[in-house]
């Protein structure tokens, strides 16, 4: 599965797959691999109205430097993707 996580989600990367390999351990899911996408922050300029990317610690326009702007981007925990692949033997159903 894959999770995009924002600098500003207030989600570290490297706990959450400690995590995820822990939650993961005996169960069906064993297997299951976490993909973590980086994915930056973006603000909207209220002066020269444009989107730029910006560091997370310092959000202002990337072409005017302004402060005065509204996040778009990097706030986000998003699971983006799921890709199930069947069970190497199959699970058989035993009657009688
Ligand atoms: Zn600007």
């Amino acid at each position: 599965m894959v999770l995009a996580v924002g600098p500003l989600s207030g989600v570290e990367p490297s706990l959450l797959s400690r995590a995820f390999r822990l939650a993961r351990a005996s169960t069906i899911a064993e297997n299951a691999e976490l993909e973590i996408e980086h994915t930056p922050a973006v603000v909207w300029c209220d002066t020269c109205g444009v989107e730029t990317e910006a560091a997370a610690n310092a959000l202002s326009c990337g072409r005017c430097g302004a402060w005065k702007v509204t996040l778009k981007a990097g706030n986000e925990l998003m699971l983006k993707r799921v890709d199930l692949v069947p069970a190497e033997e199959p699970i058989v159903a035993t009657a009688g």
